[in-house]
Order: C-alpha cells, then sequence, then structure tokens
C-alpha cells in the first residue's frame, strides 16, 4: 500500500526569478540583438522568464571576450590561482544550493529531492575536484597546456551538472568557455553566472549565451573556438561532428544511450529492483545512462516483475517541488509527446505496457511510470532511445544470451549488472561494450570517476583525471 503524506512543498520564496534575462558576456548581463523566448514551469506551464536568443553576432562577442580573457588573464594565471577561483565557485555553489536546487526543479520539473540530494552536491563536488587539479596539471598525463577557448552546448536533463561537467575541467586546465544552455532549461546557468560575478572571477572567463539549436551551431562552427564539448542526441552530435570536421577543433561528444540492465537469478532481488527504479525513474528517465532496457533471468523474471510493479506502485508523482514526491514533471511539451509516440510504438509493435495508475495532473506534461513487457530485440522501444519513465524488459537463460543482447544496440554509453558473483560481474565487465558497468547498483556518479561512450553515443571522457585530456593539447614531453 501507499502511504498517504501531508503535502511537503519547499517554499520557492528563496529564488528571484527576473522578469526577463539577457546574455552574459565579459561578465556582465548584456542585452541580446536577437529575439527572446520564454522559459516555462514544465509542472504548471507558468511563464517563468523571458529570455534572449543569442544570435550569431552575439556569439562572436561572447567568443572575442572568451578570447581576450584566455591571452590576457586565464592562460598566465598559475594552476594554484586558477584553483582559488574554482574553489570560491564551489563555496559558493554550496552556500547557494537550497537557491539553485529550488530554481532547477522550477525550470526542469524534476524533484526537488533530486535536485537538492544529487545534482547540486554533485555540482559542487565537480568544481572542488577539478580545482584540486588545477596546480597539479602536469601530473595529469596530459600536459598542462590548455586548448584556449572552449566552446560547449549542454542539454535540459542535468542542467546545471551539465554545466559543471564542462565548466570546471575547462578553467582548471586554463582554457575560457563560452556555453549554451538548453532552450528549456536556461535559468541555473544564469544564477551561476552571477555566481561567477560573485566570485570576482576575472571577465571573459566564462561567457552563457541563451538561446536555441541556432546558437548552438554559431558556437560550434566559429573559427575562433578551439574546442567543442557536446552533451544531446546522437543525431545532434553528428551533425556537429560533421561540421568540425576538417578543422583543428577539438571535440568530445556525450550522445545518446539505451543501457541494459541485467539481473541475474542470484541477485538479491530487492536490492536490484529498488536499483532498476532508480536506474529508469530517476529524473523521469530523462537520463543518457538510464537503464532503459531490463535483461532479466528467465527463472526470476515472473516473482522480479510482480515485486517491481509493487514497488512502482509506490512512487509519488506530482509537484516537483514538493519533498515526498518521487517523479516529477516532463521537462517540455515536445519530450512528452517523443515519449508517448515510441511508447504507442511499443503497443503497435506488440509489447504490452502496464503502467502504474495514478491521477496526473490536469496542468502541466506528465507520464506515469510505464514498463513494456513481451518486449523482442526488433523493436524499436528496445532499441531507440525513449528519454522517459519508461523500461523495456526483456529476458535470457544464460551470460552468453544476455551479453549478446545487451551489446545489441548501436549505444554503448552504461550498463547494470546485479549477480551475487564477483567474479560474474567481473566477466561480464570485460564483455560488456559499454563506457561505464555498474556492479549491483546503478546511476551513480562522482567527479573522480571517467563517463562516456562508445560507438552512437559518441566519445570523450568526462570526470576524473581523464575528463582533463579533453581541455589539454596533450603531453608536453
Ligand atoms: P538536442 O541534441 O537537440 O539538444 C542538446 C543541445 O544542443 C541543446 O542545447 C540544443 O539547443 C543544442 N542544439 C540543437 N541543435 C543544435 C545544432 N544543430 N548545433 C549545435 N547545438 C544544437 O536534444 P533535444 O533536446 O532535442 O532532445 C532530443 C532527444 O535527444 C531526446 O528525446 C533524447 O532522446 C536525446 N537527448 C539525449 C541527451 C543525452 O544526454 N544523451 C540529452 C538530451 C536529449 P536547444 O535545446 O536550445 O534547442
Amino acid at each position: 500500500m501507499t502511504f498517504e503524506y501531508a503535502p511537503a512543498p519547499e517554499s520557492r520564496a528563496i529564488v528571484d526569478i527576473k522578469p526577463s534575462y539577457g546574455l552574459f558576456v565579459n561578465g556582465e548581463f548584456v542585452d541580446g540583438t536577437g529575439t527572446a523566448f520564454k522559459t516555462i514551469n514544465p509542472a504548471t506551464e507558468e511563464v517563468l522568464a523571458e529570455v534572449a536568443e543569442a544570435s550569431e553576432a552575439d556569439v562572436d562577442e561572447a567568443v572575442k571576450a572568451a578570447r581576450r580573457a584566455y591571452t590576457r588573464v586565464w592562460s598566465k594565471m598559475s594552476g594554484a590561482e586558477r584553483a582559488k577561483y574554482l574553489y570560491r565557485i564551489a563555496r559558493i555553489i554550496q552556500e547557494r544550493g537550497r537557491e539553485l536546487a529550488v530554481l532547477e526543479s522550477i525550470d526542469n520539473g524534476k524533484p526537488i529531492k533530486e535536485s537538492r540530494d544529487v545534482d547540486i552536491p554533485v555540482v559542487a563536488a565537480h568544481f572542488f575536484y577539478y580545482a584540486g587539479w588545477a596546480d597539479k596539471l602536469e601530473h595529469s598525463g596530459y600536459g598542462s597546456t590548455p586548448l584556449g577557448v572552449a566552446g560547449q552546448v549542454i542539454p535540459w536533463n542535468f542542467p546545471l551538472l551539465m554545466l559543471a561537467w564542462k565548466i570546471a575541467p575547462a578553467l582548471a586546465c586554463g582554457n575560457t568557455v563560452v556555453l549554451k544552455p538548453a532552450e528549456t532549461t536556461p535559468l541555473t546557468a544564469l544564477l551561476f553566472a552571477e555566481i561567477c560575478q560573485q566570485a570576482d572571477l576575472p571577465p571573459g572567463v566564462v561567457n552563457i549565451v541563451t538561446g536555441a539549436g541556432e546558437t548552438g551551431r554559431a558556437i560550434v562552427s566559429h573559427p575562433d573556438v578551439d574546442k567543442v564539448a557536446f552533451t544531446g542526441s546522437t543525431e545532434v552530435g553528428k551533425a556537429i561532428a560533421r561540421a568540425v570536421a576538417g578543422t583543428d577543433k577539438k571535440v568530445t561528444l556525450e550522445l545518446g544511450g539505451k543501457a541494459a540492465n541485467i539481473v541475474f537469478d542470484d541477485a538479491p532481488i530487492d536490492q536490484a529492483v529498488e536499483g532498476i527504479v532508480d536506474g529508469i525513474f530517476f529524473n523521469q528517465g530523462h537520463v543518457c545512462c538510464a537503464g532503459s532496457r531490463l535483461l532479466v533471468q528467465e527463472s526470476v523474471a515472473d516473482e522480479l516483475l510482480e515485486r517491481l510493479k509493487r514497488r512502482m506502485s509506490t512512487l509519488r508523482m506530482g509537484d516537483p517541488l514538493d519533498k515526498n514526491t518521487d517523479i516529477g514533471a516532463i521537462n517540455s511539451g515536445e519530450q512528452l509527446m517523443r515519449i508517448r509516440e515510441l511508447s504507442e510504438v511499443g503497443d503497435a509493435e506488440g509489447a504490452e505496457r502496464w503502467e502504474v495508475a495514478c491521477d496526473l495532473p490536469t496542468k502541466g506534461f506528465w507520464f506515469p511510470p510505464t514498463l513494456f513487457t513481451g518486449v523482442s530485440q526488433a523493436h524499436r522501444i528496445a532499441r531507440e532511445e525513449i528519454f522517459g519513465p519508461v523500461l523495456s524488459v526483456l529476458t535470457f537463460r544464460t551470460p552468453s544470451e544476455a551479453i549478446e543482447k545487451a551489446n545489441n544496440t548501436p549505444f554503448g554509453l552504461s550498463a547494470g549488472v546485479w549477480t551475487d558473483k564477483g567474479s560474474r560481474i567481473l566477466s561480464m565487465a570485460n564483455r560488456l561494450r559499454a563506457g561505464v558497468v555498474w556492479a549491483n547498483t546503478f546511476n551513480k556518479f562522482d567527479p573522480t570517476s571517467p563517463f562516456g561512450g562508445y560507438k552512437e553515443s559518441g566519445y570523450g571522457r568526462e570526470g576524473g583525471r581523464h575528463g582533463l585530456e579533453a581541455y589539454l593539447k596533450g603531453a608536453d614531453i
């Protein structure tokens, strides 16, 4: 049964959302030369603010500011001095953590308990971690020479966390940046710009240009950008790879995934159920490394599915600012349409849909936690990234069959293995073609460990020592 909880809403009084925002260029907020767009709260469809859409000319100004800051200040500064700024930013993020978490939940739709307990702490941890590297780059194995100006384009699923993954290592290595947040989630990046001011970061080291795909394109194709870092869809990732082919730009791409979460018959079943739930329903399934394909050993499939459904029925969906909420809103009407369409394809292809019976709020974008059984490898819901709270369930009999099915995907970002046997974990991890393999856990993120994919999941690593490689020229020797 589900216990009734009294509402426990987090107050939004702590955030001060302005009616309109400009671009953050050369340490100041400036009016863009382009038009403006609205950002909304996906849980209520309330308009939150108007945000400037950076034109090609605005992007050019931002790149010029970044170049000036790079040549005159940032690349000349010692690593120890740069570290002081990064530590300062990390501490301000902690101090303003509640404000950042509330704003993230309002603009993105994710539950406050995730933004408060996962996103923001990991954001601060990234800045602390890379601050520690700034004066030790000569020990990184990748030299200590920065690349120059980095153009960075990020998606809407973890707005501030993706910003941290991009900005912290770039700055630690001595690069300056021009970053574009996603169109639907620009607000925490703009608050981060205020934090840069508060930290007295030299003007031009960080520039935030808001906008949509065209603004992203202008950054990627700007001739004075030395490095492109992108997280988002495989389709746009491919377009970016084409756009920079034949130039000297360095590129890292972190793209989609269709991770297999593999449960063997000797796995601790309740623990596995928690891991499956965390794997696919965390952040409404808007996670590139989500465990969206459950591969369960046939002998325990019935029992596992029964327990999984029972657990799913206890998930609380609703107001993202309520501290009891497990599942928040889908980030946009467009994404909701995509989830609905692919789920309907699942029905049409003959898979069996089961969803949690719950009342959906009348306003905003919502999709109930859903699973499909009777899924075969050829089904589109087993192959394509749904990027929503939808789990496709397949079964297997032997470890080899599990490996074959798990690797039968154009992606290769992450995987999970649930078993009591340590030797099996190691042999599976060796054979799974995925950048990250979690054993008896899922969706664990830490700034010290590298993250990235194979095949259509992209190339390059973010996080850890490996994450420095993307922002340095290579070994100095
Ligand atoms: P996109 O790949 O379109 O968006 C990612 C970022 O790239 C956004 O900032 C976007 O701008 C920007 N962008 C869009 N077009 C271009 C371009 N031609 N050149 C440079 N930058 C560009 O993802 P969507 O938001 O459209 O989501 C589509 C699908 O992608 C989802 O359904 C999901 O399957 C997948 N996805 C995967 C993610 C991952 O982490 N692997 C993250 C997000 C989505 P803007 O948003 O402002 O238009």
